[in-house]
């Protein structure tokens, strides 16, 4: 009996001083499902920031946080970080050209451009037309559009694409893809290089098929303080700007560079309404044994909420991610082990308004007293592509330059009994979640997504199809990547 005991100690003993830091269970599906079927419901209206569901989405969270103990983080009542959100409707647009001899054209939002907005109003401005080929410049690979181009304060005119994009066996068309293998890349570039320049407005001429959208009316979000430097965007069809531009049939680009160097001038003005809106962040902690560190895990809670009488469920978007989330801040408090390093369990808010929730957080760290040392995302993790016959793929994000990440990611996934096929890949230069939030403030990120479903941004995302085996597995590998990485930490 004696003997029994003490080797019953004996064992506890060892156990508890082995396993120390690896004792938190992996989520299983009974810690996430009653969570994800009540965020996924229709009380919850879709969750939207400012609305009833997304109001009561939060005190849910928050009240979930409390009960798991969690301390709230930086002493934020109810674990709220509120913050407000400054809402744009479009109201008016007007795009002019005139030509010196030639009758003054007003172009219509409805049929002839289409526009993208700043955030404040631009009474009418006029200014002058300057083409720049695709405007494009890339001194590295010795190619400059804007070579002998002063735009500075002009309106420059560029063409989509970049030379010889049609045909795909060209040396050009090879060497473009390779430096911009996504078309928003090369857009973003664009447009960056146009601020850059001193540009104050930028017209794209489209390829053929292009069918302007209306912008008025349209609503679009940002965080009150933000210090953009956009400038407007305007996209017109290569038809129109062949009718606006051209007097003979020789190619447009020849007749654009002609032409616009005749001094044509171009009038804009954008009209904007502006509300604010508040949101909430809900954020909570479990402090660490070193405090001045910490290791974040979140996951937006926000969805699109109720349009045309529809509820937009958003089960897989992202009712998996947040509890997914909870499921990990619950096993992890009542594992009643301090971690080396605070853990942050963070509900993001209006994230598909532009990641503003993260946003707001992010740009509001005070990075001199702590150190963020990881930002876990998980953004819908319970389904599957419809290629991903087996729902075996999972796809995980990490910065270009942590490859240690990676490889804490694969070692884990290997553990599962039936592995994932993984797609690893480079978050650098995509913003598509929360995770760039801080990959901006150079935080090392590790997101987590389980494949786009042609339920995405539909009201047919909803809980009864997602899938909780695979979901477990994906926290399963969340889990053990997060106590890989703190126990590499300390080494
Ligand atoms: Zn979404």
């Amino acid at each position: 009996m004696r003997l029994r005991i003490l080797i019953f100690f004996t064992l506890f003993f060892c156990k508890s001083i082995l396993f120390s830091q690896t004792t938190i269970p992996n989520p299983t599906k009974n810690d996430f499902s009653e969570t994800l079927n009540i965020l996924a419901s229709d009380s919850m209206e879709g969750r939207k920031p400012n609305t009833r569901g997304g109001n009561l989405t939060a005190s849910y969270i928050s009240s979930k946080m409390h009960s798991y103990k969690l301390k709230e983080y930086n002493n934020f009542e109810y674990c709220f970080q509120i913050f407000e959100i400054r809402q744009h409707t479009v109201k008016k647009t007007a795009l002019e050209i005139k030509r010196k001899n030639y009758r003054t054209i007003s172009l219509s939002p409805e049929k002839d451009f289409e526009v993208t907005p700043t955030e404040n109003s631009i009474q009418k401005k006029q200014a002058e037309v300057v083409f720049a080929s695709y405007g494009l410049s890339l001194p590295k690979e010795d190619y400059d559009d804007y070579k002998n181009v002063d735009i500075k304060n002009k309106i420059v005119v560029v063409l989509k694409g970049f030379p010889n994009d049609k045909d795909s066996t060209s040396a050009t068309y090879k060497k473009f893809k390779n430096i911009f293998p996504e078309e928003n890349d090369l857009e973003e570039t664009k447009l960056k290089t146009a601020i850059n320049k001193g540009a104050i407005a930028l017209l794209i001429v489209e390829k053929e098929n292009f069918k302007p959208e209306n912008k008025e009316n349209e609503v679009f979000h940002s965080l009150e303080n933000s210090k953009s430097e956009a400038i407007p965007v305007f996209r017109i069809s290569k038809k129109t700007a062949e009718s606006l531009f051209s007097k003979t049939d020789i190619p447009l680009k020849n007749n654009l560079a002609s032409t616009l160097s005749q001094k044509v001038k171009i009038n804009f003005s954008i009209e904007l309404k502006h509300d604010m809106l508040d949101a909430a962040n809900v954020l909570g902690m479990i402090p660490g044994k070193d405090t001045t560190k910490t290791i974040i895990v979140g996951a937006h809670y926000d969805h699109l909420g109720i349009k045309n009488d529809s509820i937009y469920h958003g089960a897989d978007d992202n009712a998996s991610g947040t509890s997914g989330m909870l499921a990990l801040a619950k096993n992890w408090s009542e594992s009643k082990i301090k971690p080396q390093y605070n853990i942050l369990f963070a509900a993001w808010t209006a994230e598909e308004m532009g990641l503003l929730g993260s946003e707001y957080f992010a740009q509001n760290l005070n990075l001199k007293n702590q150190k963020i040392l990881l930002c876990i995302n998980m953004d819908m993790i319970s389904r599957s592509a419809p290629e991903d016959k087996a729902h075996r793929i999972l796809s995980i994000g990490t910065q270009k330059e942590t490859e240690y990440l990676k490889k804490i990611a694969s070692e884990s996934n290997a553990k599962l009994q039936n592995p994932f096929t993984l797609d690893l890949w480079e978050t650098n230069g995509h913003s598509g979640s929360d995770y760039a939030s801080f990959t901006a403030k150079g935080i090392p990120i590790l997101t987590f997504f389980s494949g786009f479903h042609e339920d995405y941004h539909t009201p047919r995302d909803i809980a009864s199809k997602v899938d909780l085996d695979k979901m477990q597995d994906v926290l399963f590998i969340v889990n053990n990547s997060l106590l890989k990485f703190i126990e590499n930490q300390k080494n």
